[in-house]
């Protein structure tokens, strides 16, 4: 089996109770069945409480949030209860994964760390360096993911030649593919504002995008801001382009990557305060209304058809 992973996967550290938008608030946390079975049979107070707060809707089970929306075992100090008590060996799977991702292939998984988390979300977009993509272990590709590879290939070569500004990056890429990008602005943020919600603070986001004549294309002036850019864009061609491999959407999904990015700027530049800081959490607000959900995905692939 072959391991792909990005080379700054390694650099990834989660700042716990540093971290200014945990993940256990918030979001629900399946219990896979293993954990399920380990926590049945955990004896001592951390047993009674770990099967105290599971919830079952048929086969399915998670840990019921408390009023604040908060995971019942993250403490007063963002602090995970289970990782204190038990060690890291008693999370569930989801916990011990998450902002990894995995898309998993015939004999290849790639792997990555997903922008919704704010520390990753600052490894991906603060680096300089082209992102390369690290190969272990052997594997072999279907003939139909040794096509897909090879195009996703061409694609990387070209959102990261830097010979060429950005913009004529996409454009090779839109003229490559045929693809045309022309959104009309109302009827996207009327598409963006039908979408399933996650935090009402995209609503202010999108009515000051709504409001906002320019468009981001100013700051591409700037050599840091293309490098964003080319960054942001491997990152949803490397996670989102899988997919297609099984729903046979790969040109909606570049043309869904190309738009992330656009969305990403264009909020950003509507907010009107341009550091990477901003920029960061913008990203990171996109990936969890958006990204995250398989749902709003589906349906701006269904949009982009
Ligand atoms: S969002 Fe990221 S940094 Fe914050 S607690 Fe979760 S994994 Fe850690």
């Amino acid at each position: 089996m072959k391991i792909v992973v990005p080379d700054y996967y390694d650099k990834f550290i989660c700042v716990a109770d540093e971290c200014n938008h945990n993940c256990c608030i918030g979001w629900e946390i399946d219990i896979d069945n293993d954990t399920y079975y380990l926590y049945e049979n955990t004896i001592g107070n951390i047993g009674d409480k770990l099967r105290k707060h599971i919830a079952e809707e048929d086969e399915y089970r998670y840990f019921k949030l408390n009023e604040a929306e908060r995971c019942p075992f993250l403490n007063e100090n963002n602090l995970c209860e289970i990782i204190i008590t038990k060690g890291e060996g008693y999370l569930c799977q989801i916990c011990r994964d998450h902002p990894r991702f995995k898309n998993y292939y015939t004999d290849r998984i790639e792997i990555g760390v997903g922008l919704c988390c704010e520390s990753a979300a600052f490894l991906i977009l603060n680096r300089t360096n082209k992102t390369l993509l690290l190969t272990e272990g052997e594997g072999n590709d279907t003939d139909e993911e040794k096509v897909f590879f090879n195009i996703r290939e061409k694609i990387f070569k070209i959102i990261q030649d830097r010979d060429l500004t950005i913009s004529k990056r996409i454009e090779q890429i839109c003229s490559f593919f045929d693809l045309e990008m022309d959104i009309d602005k109302n009827e996207l943020i009327n598409l963006l504002s039908s979408l399933e919600r996650f935090d009402e603070g995209w609503n202010d986001l999108l009515t000051m995008y709504e409001k906002t004549d320019f468009d981001y294309r100013f700051l591409l002036s700037e050599d840091k801001w293309q490098i964003v850019y080319e960054q942001l864009l491997v990152y949803f061609m490397y996670r989102h382009l899988t997919e297609s491999l099984y729903d046979n959407c790969f040109i909606e999904r570049i043309k869904f990557s190309i738009l992330s990015c656009e969305i990403i700027f264009n909020l950003f530049v509507s907010k009107n305060k341009l550091n990477i800081e901003e920029f960061i959490e913008i990203a990171r607000m996109y990936s969890c209304e958006i990204e995250y959900s398989t749902e709003n995905i589906n349906v701006i692939i269904e949009f982009l058809k």
